[in-house]
């Protein structure tokens, strides 16, 4: 096609598609920026995927200086995955061995005795036990709230809300803009977990939070093969407090773990891609089923804050929740589907489910958190259809598939 041709408006582009269609949207473009990020103007020889520094120590002598003096405070690969993640989300980011530490740095850097925390009392539940175990004995009072409860929940006398959205794993959501305005007014600082979503998902910062904190375990990785985290913050003084904890107390990640987070993170847009049209093509398949089982899924419009997530959200993620009547028929159910590893955890490439309850979480006995993967599409669904089949089965046996 000459250039002029693919000027004009409805000229036809690859697989038939019109030149209009092709116009990428915002996130597409960030993300396509993310990835060449650093393709030009290296020099010759260059390797373009850094290096695994595995050392304790650096060349120091006299009086320290540069960016690398002892290992406990800082790494190459974590130089260059900070900045990857900070780019992403158009802010700065401090890496961490596990979620739970980055949560941790988080509390230990902006919490003093006499302070009030703020949580979700169905969000995920580590959290919780974190601040309780660990904050509260030492003089900060920890409350909680119901996520449905959010929006009349008042801010005044805390120093920290940290609220996840979807909750985990009940998926309810929480209104972003609107608690970070309330808790500017009362003096409180905003963060967001937002592991189930990544920046390329729903974008915190952008909507008044302070900072927003991921486990890195699931969709960043997402190979289920490291555990990690992150906290992320265009406010350098909390940043700074997230980053003197972790010199200090030595919560630091591993640097093969490090670079194996780099490697996924380009591969993130494409992940997430295939595995919210994988959620969205089940909760429609599932909700569509004659089998006695309730869909949650923000995708849904039966979702009661479905109009929430299509302004707030970028697809609807991973976690789709299920209630069937029992505990059994939720293990059979599990236990029928060849395409669901029996497991804990999500964001990776194998979709999976378990029952909450058995976690502790206050959900019903046959709720089924369901992580989904990336498989095929269609093979998938074919598959969770049988598994609904033979659900459908017990309760009216002449629905009973035949062999
Ligand atoms: N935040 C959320 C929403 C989680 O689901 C988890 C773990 O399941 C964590 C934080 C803790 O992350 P990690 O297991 O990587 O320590």
């Amino acid at each position: 096609m000459s250039k002029d041709a693919s000027k004009d408006a409805g000229a036809l582009g690859p697989g038939g598609s019109t030149t209009a269609s092709l116009a990428p949207e915002a996130h597409e473009v960030r993300f396509a920026k993310f990835l060449h990020r650093d393709s030009k103007g290296r020099a010759p020889g260059t390797a373009f995927s850094p290096a695994i520094v595995p050392t304790s120590i650096y060349s120091l002598a006299s009086d320290p200086t540069g960016p690398y003096q002892y290992a406990r405070w800082s790494n190459p690969g974590w130089t260059a995955l900070e900045d990857a993640l900070g780019a992403l989300e158009e802010a700065s980011a401090i890496i961490f061995p596990s979620g739970a530490a980055a949560v941790a740095s988080v509390f230990a850097s902006c919490l003093r005795p006499g302070d009030r925390l703020l949580l979700q009392s169905d969000g995920y539940m580590g959290t919780r036990t974190a601040a309780e175990k660990y904050c509260a004995p030492y003089g900060v009072t920890v409350a909680s709230c119901v996520t449905s409860g959010i929006a009349e929940q008042a801010f005044d006398g805390y120093r920290l809300i940290l609220l996840e959205t979807p909750s985990n794993p009940g998926l309810d959501l929480v209104d972003i803009r609107d608690c970070a305005r309330r808790a500017h007014a009362a003096g409180a600082r905003l963060v967001i977990d937002n592991t189930l979503m990544t920046p390329l998902g729903q974008r915190p910062l952008d909507l008044g939070a302070d900072a927003v904190v991921y486990s890195d375990t699931k969709l960043f990785n997402g190979h289920s093969d490291v555990v990690f985290g992150h906290v992320a913050s265009r406010d350098a003084q909390l940043l700074e407090g997230v980053l003197d904890w972790r010199r200090v107390c030595g919560a630091i990640p591993g640097p093969f773990e490090t670079w194996l987070v780099q490697r996924s993170l380009d591969t993130l847009e494409l992940r997430l891609e295939r595995i919210n049209s994988n959620a969205m093509a089940l909760a429609q398949t599932i909700a569509a089923h004659h089998a006695p089982v309730q869909v949650t899924y923000p995708g849904l419009p039966s979702h009661p804050a479905h109009k929430l997530a299509r302004t707030q959200m970028s697809g609807f993620g991973a976690l789709v929740g299920l209630t069937l009547a029992s505990k059994d028929s939720a293990e059979q159910f599990i236990a029928s589907c060849p395409y669901l590893r029996p497991t804990t955890s999500f964001g990776g490439l194998h979709s999976s489910a378990e029952r909450r309850t058995r976690w502790g979480d206050r959900v019903a006995e046959g709720f089924i958190r369901l992580s989904v993967g990336c498989e095929p599409t269609r093979a998938l669904c074919a598959a969770v259809v049988r598994s609904l089949d033979l659900l459908a089965a017990q309760v009216h046996p002449s629905l009973r598939p035949k062999a």
